[in-house]
């Protein structure tokens, strides 16, 4: 029977994404993950299952019984472990979705200190979960490259997201850390992937993930996960525990699965990103492009050093700041799907400053770029050439409706929400 052990961290990534969390399956005679769905477990030994229930809650491994699903699930563990061993990272904890994932990382930061250094922009909800309070903490906004005198003796957690949604800037990770001292810094690297990025070979304490998105891939799964050292995970399963944001084992049996096939999704993905990055910013009919693969957008050489490749989203505006136009483009694509979300098989495009970012205060988008005509596009998996036809003919239709109307005089101004209602209603 073939040995899965075989398999080391001397390996290439993707022998060790086909492998990964796959150790004991020689011993349990299987050859695809078993999806235990059991929400509770017997426990004969009453006096063995009292243990295991203190060590489940503490976020340690189980002795024994894995007592209730809550606490435990083998086939999330075995997901985990993978994730974790992709990263680089001792350990990993798998949530319902990646804002359950930050939320729990935020509330074990909190034996530390209430206050978190963090850098603008990233994902709406995300910002709007550290400037809301929702939690309990006080934010700092700051750039990347003040980040040193943000913090302050109460400082928790130093939060950054790169590339960053929906502008692409990069983050420079060894910077951050240095400027940080001894507060962990947790880095959101949904957009790159282990494939492209490893945040804590840069120095990070922790590299969280919106699963949901490319570790997915097939747009069927809400999930989000967290790798860092034993110490930090024990302290965020604990959490976990308590609080109940435990990934369902269906749902980690699919990303699980997914993982033996991130690096050929990212990589072609990432290939068609580059291709229609190039040809939007050849286009008289586009404004802007931001995409850290064009020449100039990454002013920190961070590709090659950070990340291995540019990821496969981008940003753009039309030439014609008419609100009518963007609308006309967005509704006349026949191949891309206008939706929320990225990293999907198919392509996906949105306006973030209308949907993802519109918890964001407005002050914070206009300062970040984030403006209301900029469309966020993530590449698929089609044809790239099928993908250039469909932004070309929606482009060529949009243009009739060429007509002078701008932003500024758009009737459907952006809503002021209440903040309760604005974090429960963006998408991702
Ligand atoms: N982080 C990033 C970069 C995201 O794009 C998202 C969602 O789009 C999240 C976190 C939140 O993830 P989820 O929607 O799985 O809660």
């Amino acid at each position: 029977m073939k040995q899965n052990m075989k398999h080391s961290v001397d390996q290439g990534f993707a022998t060790r994404a086909v492998h990964a969390g796959r150790g004991d399956f020689a011993k349990l005679g299987v050859h695809a993950p078993p999806l235990d769905l059991s929400s509770t477990y017997p426990t004969p030994d009453l006096d063995a299952a009292a243990r295991s229930f203190d060590s489940l809650v503490s976020g340690d491994a189980p002795e024994g019984s894995f007592v209730y699903q809550r606490l435990f699930n083998p086939t999330t563990d075995r997901y985990e472990r993978a994730l974790a061993e992709l990263e680089g990272a001792e350990d990993a904890a798998a949530f319902g979705s990646g804002m359950a994932a930050f939320s729990a990382v935020l509330l074990a930061s909190k034996s530390r200190g209430w206050h978190v250094v963090a850098v603008r922009p990233m994902y709406g909800t995300a910002d709007h979960l550290l400037s809301s309070g929702l939690l309990g903490m006080e934010v700092t906004w700051a750039e990347q490259d003040e980040i040193r005198e943000a913090i302050r003796p109460d400082t928790a957690l130093v939060a950054i997201e790169t590339p960053a949604n929906p502008t692409l800037e990069l983050v420079d990770i060894a910077s951050v850390v240095r400027q940080a001292g001894a507060v962990p810094v947790l880095v959101d690297s949904t957009f790159a992937t282990p494939v492209l990025q490893r945040p804590l070979d840069h120095g990070a304490a922790l590299v969280l993930h919106s699963a949901t998105k490319f570790l997915g891939g097939h747009g069927d799964v809400l999930a989000g996960v967290v790798a860092g050292s034993h110490a930090l995970i024990r302290d965020i399963k604990h959490v976990r525990a308590a609080t109940g944001g435990l990934l369902h084992p269906f749902s980690s049996y699919l990303l699980h699965r997914g993982l033996q096939t991130l690096e050929l999704r990212v990589e072609r993905a990432q290939a068609t990103a580059i291709m229609l990055a190039r040809r939007l910013a050849a286009d008289p009919r586009i404004g802007s492009v931001r995409f850290p693969g064009l020449a100039g957008q990454d002013p920190r050489s961070l590709i090659g050093r950070q990340m291995s490749g540019p990821g496969s989203v981008l940003s753009f505006e039309l030439a014609s700041d008419d609100p009518a136009v963007m609308r006309a483009f967005v509704g006349a694509l026949e191949l891309i799907t206008p939706a929320v979300s990225l990293g999907s098989a198919d392509t996906l495009i949105q306006p973030p400053a209308m949907l993802t970012h519109r918890v964001v205060d407005a002050g914070a988008r206009e300062q970040t770029g984030i403006t209301r005509g900029l469309l966020r596009l993530s590449a698929g998996l089609e044809d790239a050439s099928d993908l250039w036809a469909d932004l070309d003919q929606a482009l060529q239709r949009a243009e009739a409706r060429w007509e002078g109307q701008s932003w500024e005089e758009d009737q459907r101004e952006l809503t002021v929400l209440g903040s309760e209602t604005k974090a429960l209603t963006a998408g991702s």
